[in-house]
């Protein structure tokens, strides 16, 4: 058994609705739901967006292994209808690397576990960037210490702001 966090998240068509979904496909097939923070909102984050994004952290105990885990949150992506194909088009005719979508699904932590495999990266390589995972995850695991920084999330989220006052 793994206690892993992981990070909902979109901002299309009934947003607060499909998180909700989530929620419970996660708890049904994906392990055993521990906590789980409010809904965070917050604008697009890499692009230009009309709607605000909602992120939820989930922390979870797991039999899955990180790769099952990754499959799962997939398949519920699918179901819950992102649509992959259309977002690349978005992407490509708006030239920006990020695009709206109505559900994403990202691995955060999985116990202590550090990977790095073409398609998969754990702790996710972008959390101590963003303060739309960092403030969310800050509610349930604010001292849950990162594998590789050796930080607590608190500290991180520390430092990002700290970064992003000297940017202002
Ligand atoms: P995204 O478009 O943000 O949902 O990214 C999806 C891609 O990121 C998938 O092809 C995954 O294989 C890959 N990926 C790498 N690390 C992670 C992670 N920690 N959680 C979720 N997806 C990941």
């Amino acid at each position: 058994m793994a206690r892993a966090i992981i990070i909902t998240g979109g901002n299309l068509d009934n947003v607060k609705a499909r998180l909700r979904q989530a929620q419970q496909m996660i708890n049904e097939r994906l392990g055993v739901i521990l906590r789980c923070s409010h809904m965070y909102e917050s604008e697009a984050w890499g692009f230009t967006a009309s709607d605000n994004f909602l992120n939820q952290a989930i922390e979870l105990d797991t039999d899955l292994t990180p790769e099952e885990l990754l499959q799962g949150v997939q398949a519920i992506e699918k179901e819950l209808g992102r649509d992959r194909t259309a977002e690349a088009a978005i992407k490509a005719a708006n030239g920006e690397a990020y695009s709206s979508r109505k559900i994403d699904i990202d691995i955060l932590f999985y116990d202590d576990v550090v990977i790095s495999t073409p398609e998969l990266t754990i702790p996710h390589p972008l959390m101590h960037e963003r303060d739309f995972v960092l403030a969310p995850l800050s509610e349930i695991a604010p001292s849950k210490i990162h594998p590789i920084f050796d930080k607590t999330v608190r500290e991180l989220r520390g430092e990002l702001h700290a970064r992003q006052s000297m940017e202002k």
